[in-house]
This record gives structure tokens, C-alpha cells and sequence, in this order.
């Protein structure tokens, strides 16, 4: 599915890419401003990555953490690794999850979809370098 995004035939608000990995928004956000940095390559998990696209992702993590530290300073990176870790979509993808003081918001329930004027609020806000 991520593939799909990488090729431009699903829609995504990306705000960031480079020729091996690509960042956007979660269409349901833990939080706002939850994002995913996932590699261009398509792999399920980390280790089924040739080391290059690994390190690649790596780089794209520490710059895409310091967008995230603009909406709060403090967040989760995340990683969910086969099903029964909580990986629902087998693409390679971490979680940026930036927290704002909120209790627990990693419940399925408290999950509502991203709407359109935040979603562009957010690549304007996290677009540039
Ligand atoms: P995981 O449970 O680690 O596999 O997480 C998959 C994440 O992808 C979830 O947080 C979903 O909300 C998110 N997601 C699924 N489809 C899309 C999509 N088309 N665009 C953006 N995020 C997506």
C-alpha cells in the first residue's frame, strides 16, 4: 500500500522526500501531526533492507524529528514489526508521534480520521527543511 504512495497512485500529504525514503501524515493520527517515514523500497521490515536503505531511513528519522520537535518537543519513534507487534500495513514505515501531555493516545477508539484543513496546516508547518 505505502508502494502505492511512493509511485504517486494513492493520494498522501507528503512533506518530505528524497530518492530512498518519502515522510507524510497519518491518516489517523495517535496524535497530531503523527507522521511515517517509510523507505522507497519496499521491504515488510527493517532487516529485509539492503543496509544502504536502512541508513538512508535513518537520516530522513533524525531530520523528520526535528520537524516534529517545531509541534512539540517531546514525541514516540516507532516501529511495529509483524502482526502480533501491531503491524497492520507490511511496508517498512516508523511512526513519529509527537506528544503534547495527553494521557494514553495509543487506543484504537481515540483515532478520528485527519481532516483536510489540518492535514495542510501540518505540510506547511513541516514541509520545509
Ligand atoms: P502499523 O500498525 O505500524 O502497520 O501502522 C500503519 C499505520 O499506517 C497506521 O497508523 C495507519 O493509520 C496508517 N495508514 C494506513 N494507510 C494509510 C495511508 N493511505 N496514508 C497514511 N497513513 C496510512
Amino acid at each position: 500500500m505505502f508502494c502505492e504512495i511512493v509511485e504517486r497512485r494513492a493520494p498522501a500529504y507528503i512533506v518530505y522526500e528524497d530518492t530512498a525514503t518519502l515522510a507524510f501524515l497519518d491518516i489517523f493520527p495517535f496524535t497530531r501531526g503523527h507522521l511515517l517515514v517509510v523507505p522507497k523500497r519496499h521491504g515488510a521490515r527493517l532487516t529485509d533492507l539492503p543496509w544502504d536503505d536502512q541508513m538512508a531511513l535513518i537520516r530522513t528519522l533524525d531530520e523528520l524529528c526535528r520537524r516534529a520537535e517545531r509541534l512539540a518537543p517531546d514525541y514516540n519513534l516507532a516501529l511495529n514489526a509483524g502482526a502480533r507487534a501491531g503491524q497492520v500495513v507490511f511496508h517498512v514505515h516508523f511512526h513519529i508521534i509527537p506528544r503534547y501531555g495527553e494521557a494514553n493516545p495509543f487506543r484504537a477508539t481515540a483515532r478520528p480520521a485527519l481532516t483536510e484543513s489540518d492535514a495542510k496546516a501540518l505540510v506547511a508547518e513541516l514541509s520545509s527543511p
